[in-house]
């Protein structure tokens, strides 16, 4: 992963569009979807699944690096999110 690479099409060709109202988890039970999911580092490791990358108007993981093409969580658990401030 190299997102300082990335920044560089972003610059070009991709529109950074604040205030987006998402609801992303990687914490739904395996029988209620068709497809494969990781789970959640943070709640394997507190056998829970509580934990949610972003809640439509509640709230953000504070782990959440946000999302990469197309559907990969960017997820920076147990480290600091080195992304805090940067927005
Ligand atoms: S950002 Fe990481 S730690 Fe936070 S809820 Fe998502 S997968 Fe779990």
């Amino acid at each position: 992963m190299n997102i300082q690479g990335d920044h560089k099409y972003m610059d070009t060709k991709i529109r950074k569009l604040d205030g987006a109202n998402m609801d992303i988890d990687l914490a739904t039970p395996k029988d209620r979807i068709q497809w494969q999911q990781d789970k959640c580092p943070w709640n394997e490791a507190e056998a829970s699944d509580k934990h949610k990358c972003a809640v439509k108007n509640v709230s953000i993981c504070p782990y959440f690096c946000g999302i990469k093409y197309h559907d990969y969580v960017l997820c920076s658990y147990p480290n600091k999110n080195p992304l805090k401030g940067t927005e």
